[in-house]
């Protein structure tokens, strides 16, 4: 039996058990999946319990995905460019990190029929999640990467590891002019703040910096709940393809059960089967 879990704190909203469960549901292998409160400074004493109790691999969130490069054995060379794993193999008692999260992304990507590669981004926001896509975006040969976020020296921090990379690279701050110069040559624009996410009272005040976008502009959310966000509702309005974060989810998850069991799955059969699970919970 794969023995599997997802640590992070906090952890009590986690939807990786129900995605997982899914997932090895839809295959039939047998498996146990647990959700474990891991606090920051706890992943020495966790590892220590997950080597013990034969644990094959684990899934990580906040505040983890940093910290535990210390721990691992041998890192794969996206998750090294990142600097953020989000799922570990133990394989006799040795870590292995990967990185799945923009495998999931791209993936998304790639089914509405875009790219990074000779693309403009512009990503809102400057955390964890877009410190990863930004990344991804030059590793894959993005024209432009623009970070907008409203702390702005975050964004500099991160456009500042981009440099090695062919892609221009612009930053900047939150205010309507700014994201309203970039929007103007966007090919895809994508949400990593929570604004305007199910639970969180901030929204974007004025979205109209949308109408600027190019009608050939993908405005992607990073959210999932709601399914249709103010930002994406506003985008469709103004004639641009959307898409939300449910495809990154999902697909991260399903390439993180190839890394445990260490085989190619059939990703787009399967894909169906853990929207329907996760729509029906
Ligand atoms: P994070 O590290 O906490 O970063 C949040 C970012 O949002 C920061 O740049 C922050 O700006 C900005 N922000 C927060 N509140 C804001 C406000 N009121 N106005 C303007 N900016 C604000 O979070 P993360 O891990 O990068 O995740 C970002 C989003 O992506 C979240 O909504 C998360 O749910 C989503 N996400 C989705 C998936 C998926 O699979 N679909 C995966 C990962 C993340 P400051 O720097 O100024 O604080």
């Amino acid at each position: 039996m794969l023995k599997l879990a997802v640590i992070g704190s906090p952890i009590e909203h986690s939807l990786s058990p129900l995605v997982h469960s899914a997932i090895l549901n839809s295959i039939d292998v047998p498996y146990s999946y647990d959700k474990i409160k891991v606090d920051k400074g706890g992943l020495s004493e966790f590892i220590d319990y997950a080597v013990e109790n034969d644990i094959d691999g684990f899934n990580l969130t906040m505040p983890h995905k940093e910290d535990i490069i210390p721990f691992l054995a041998e890192i794969d060379k996206e998750a090294e460019a990142f600097s953020s794993v989000n799922t570990v193999c133990i394989r006799e008692g040795k870590l292995y990190g990967h990185n799945t999260d923009a495998m999931g992304y791209r993936k998304s990507l790639e089914k509405c029929g875009h790219s990074f590669k000779n693309s403009n981004i512009v990503l809102l926001g400057a955390g964890g999640v877009v410190k990863t896509l930004a990344m991804a975006a030059a590793i894959d040969g993005a024209r432009s990467i623009t970070i907008l976020n409203r702390t702005q020296s975050k964004a500099e921090e991160i456009c500042n590891k981009l440099r090695t990379y062919d892609s221009t690279v612009n930053y900047g701050g939150f205010s309507k002019s700014e994201i309203e110069w970039y929007c103007e040559k966007a090919d895809i624009l994508i949400n990593a703040t929570p604004l305007g996410m199910s639970g969180v009272d901030a929204d974007f005040g004025d979205l109209s910096f949308i109408e600027v976008l190019p009608k050939s502009a993908l405005v992607s959310d990073l959210i999932y709940n709601p399914e249709m966000t103010r930002f994406l509702k506003t985008a469709e309005k103004n004639g641009n393809k959307t898409l939300n974060g449910l495809g990154m989810l999902i697909y991260q998850a399903i390439f993180a059960d190839e890394y445990y069991l260490d085989m190619k799955l059939k990703v787009d059969e399967i894909y169906p089967i853990v929207k329907r699970a996760y729509e029906m919970k």
